[in-house]
């Protein structure tokens, strides 16, 4: 008998979601374990100045708990944690989570026909084995902060800080701060240190495409009027995520169809590009040159006329090496600086697909088989060769631009596995290789009509890729077929026993 039924890896939105679809179905023993000391995921671990959500929270939050009580059309990064707090609560999500416990690896034990997942706490403590007959990772997407590999950084002798590791101690007021970076977290971040900065310069490798944010408080009477007739929020819901899908998903995924869309986006980010930027060479310098959508592109009315002030200075001609006082860019100029700030994203495919080591049926280790023989994995949730197993963060597994497009597919693909395990009186699933081929072959052809294959994107870097410059991290289809997918997908798919 294992110590879990189920044991889900992260107490993000991710991770509660599952719980929640598992708990529908009836299942108790399921364990949520958390390496950080508190529920929530991004929203709990990022605290940089200007956090917030930049997808409108009518569509960022799950469709089964709307919140009326928005104060902003743009959620804020705090009241973002507190919504992970009120699910967790309703959905009495609490008593299955264990913080401060990190998960260093799960082996698959063929005679048991369970996960045996090695543990150890945060911090001091012995590494500890638990058993599981079910294994989910919720580890996210942007949860492994990536340290840039630039000449000296070790050196710096000032502060440095990560933006996912901010350190609200850090003195900025009046500071010559640096940040390298210019992803949607630094365009985020940007405008805010420029109002404490003595100087601010912005080390920008690569421009990124910036539309306006419609964003505005909430007012209190709209509120009332979504928490009593709930029908206006869904409506608004609607509206919204038809907008995203038919500029961002639409424009990027079905390039090749929508060519006019991915034009028509990139019109708008040029022309509030003119509106906000008054120095022609700043304007040339923030213009991409890579089309809409080859990597994320971002939302603010802010960043923009940082660069006029003149307190900011934009460097672009590339970082040459750090030493313990500054940067120095290719071009030998010098800069000094008291802060150092790291906004440069995440290490998704070193180090986060899969977050823990995974060795499945036969020893085989599900990091380096994908690192080696490609990436897979059939609707983005389960792979052959490694039963009872769920890997919500998987390649082609992201539908949508709001996450919780994402986390509401999977969570319907669990109910329909975990049901019919259940009236099967089966205890072990597993994807067969076919369906997992298949899919994989439906995603590649799918990936023929995107800007990746057909737009210009040689000079986008982006998380997005892998290591050998494959763009497999999204699902290369619109959310309503993602959406129609989950509920059709052959159960016979999956091999149950
Ligand atoms: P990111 O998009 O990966 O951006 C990292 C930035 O650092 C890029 O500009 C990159 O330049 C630069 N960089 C990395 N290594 C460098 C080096 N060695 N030298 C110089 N520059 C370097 O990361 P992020 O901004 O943290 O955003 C990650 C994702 O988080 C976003 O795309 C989004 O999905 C999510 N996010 C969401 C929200 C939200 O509100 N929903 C807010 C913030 C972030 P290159 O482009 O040249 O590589």
């Amino acid at each position: 008998m294992a110590d879990h039924e189920i044991l889900i890896i992260g107490a993000g939105f991710g991770g509660m979601g599952a719980a929640i679809s598992l708990r529908r179905l009836g299942y108790e023993s399921i364990a949520i374990l958390e390496r950080e000391d508190d529920l929530g995921g991004t929203w709990h671990v990022n605290r940089y100045p200007g956090l917030a959500v930049d997808i409108a929270s009518v569509t960022y939050s799950y469709s089964f708990e709307p919140n009326p009580y928005w104060k902003h059309w743009f959620a804020r990064g705090p009241e973002l944690k507190r919504y992970a707090e009120h699910v967790a609560d309703k959905y009495d999500l609490r008593r299955h989570m264990e913080f401060g416990v990190l998960v260093e690896g799960a082996r698959w034990d063929e005679d048991e026909q369970h996960w045996v997942v090695t543990t150890r706490p945060v911090g001091k403590g012995r590494r500890k084995t638990r058993t599981a007959r079910y294994l989910m990772t919720a580890t996210g997407f942007l949860s492994q902060p990536k340290l840039p590999d630039i000449e000296g950084v070790q050196d710096f002798a000032g502060t440095v800080v990560h933006t996912a590791q901010w350190d609200d101690s850090a003195d900025l007021d009046g500071k010559r701060i640096a940040v390298i970076g210019t992803g949607a977290t630094a365009v985020q971040l940007i405008p805010k240190l420029a109002k404490r900065a003595g100087h601010l310069t912005v080390f920008q490798r690569t421009p990124i495409w910036v539309t306006p944010k419609a964003d505005f408080r909430i007012p209190g009477a709209v509120q009332k009027v979504f928490a009593a007739q709930p029908w206006t929020q869904r409506a608004a819901r609607t509206v919204n995520s038809a907008w995203l899908e038919g500029m961002m998903v639409t424009a990027v995924l079905h390039y090749k169809q929508a060519k006019a869309l991915n034009a028509g986006a990139a019109a708008l980010a040029k022309a509030h590009l003119r509106r906000q930027v008054k120095d022609p060479e700043t304007r040339r310098k923030l213009t991409p040159d890579y089309s809409f959508g080859c990597k994320r592109p971002t939302f603010s009315n802010e960043y923009y006329p940082t660069f006029n002030r003149p307190n900011v200075t934009l460097e672009t001609a590339g970082i040459s090496h750090i030493t313990p006082s500054g940067i120095v860019s290719r071009d030998g100029t010098s800069y000094d600086v008291d802060v150092l700030v790291l906004a440069t994203g995440f290490n998704l495919w070193d180090t986060n697909f899969p977050a823990i080591e995974v060795i499945g049926r036969d020893g085989k280790d599900l990091g380096k088989s994908w690192r080696t023989h490609g990436y897979h994995a059939f609707e983005g949730v389960t792979v052959a060769g490694y039963p009872n197993f769920v890997s919500l963060n998987s390649p082609y597994s992201y539908s949508g631009l709001s996450y919780f497009m994402t986390i509401e597919v999977q969570m319907r693909h669990l109910e329909r596995l975990f049901g019919a395990l259940r009236s099967r009186g089966s205890r072990t699933f597993e994807i067969t290789e076919p369906a997992d081929r298949a899919f994989l072959d439906h995603m590649l052809e799918r990936m023929d009509d995107t800007v990746f294959n057909r737009g210009s994107c040689a000079t986008a870097r982006s998380y997005y890729y892998t290591n050998e410059g494959d763009a497999v991290l999204l699902r290369p289809t619109s959310s309503a077929n993602a959406r129609k997918a989950v509920e059709e997908f052959d159960l016979e798919a999956y091999a149950f026993a």
